[in-house]
């Protein structure tokens, strides 16, 4: 069922405790720790604490929710004091998502190129 914990997910664990992570923020929603192998001196993931294989269908299924995600991803930002960040969602693996539960990379503190990789 969308929405349900996943067995073999590992986000899904996260939330649940079941794998460590240097948790950042907790809303009644949303789960923000940093990303075991950072791409830049920020580099912290937000998460849905619902199971849904990726933002797009996270904010077709529960859009409140892909909103907190957003609002979190900016806090983030604001707790590590960015002037500018990246928020990414990879979405497939064409795009280098290898994590299949919906998250944001928020992404900062140093300087950034256009276009990404
Ligand atoms: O967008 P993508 O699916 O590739 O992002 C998954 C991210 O999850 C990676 O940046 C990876 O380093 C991170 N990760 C993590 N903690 C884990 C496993 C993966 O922060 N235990």
């Amino acid at each position: 069922m969308p929405g349900e914990p996943q067995a073999d997910c590992l986000f899904c664990k996260i939330v649940g405790g079941e794998v460590p992570a240097t948790i950042v923020r907790e809303t009644d929603t949303t789960l923000a720790f940093r990303d075991i192998n950072p791409q830049a001196p920020t580099h912290v993931l937000v998460i849905p604490r619902v199971h849904h294989p990726d933002a797009a269908s996270l904010a077709a299924a529960e859009p409140a929710v892909a909103a907190d995600v957003l609002r979190e991803a900016a806090e983030v930002a604001k707790d590590d004091k960015l002037d500018s960040f990246r928020i990414v969602f990879n979405t497939g693996s064409g795009a280098g998502q290898t994590v299949f539960h919906a998250h944001a990379h928020v992404l900062g503190g140093r300087g950034m190129q256009w276009p990404p990789g």
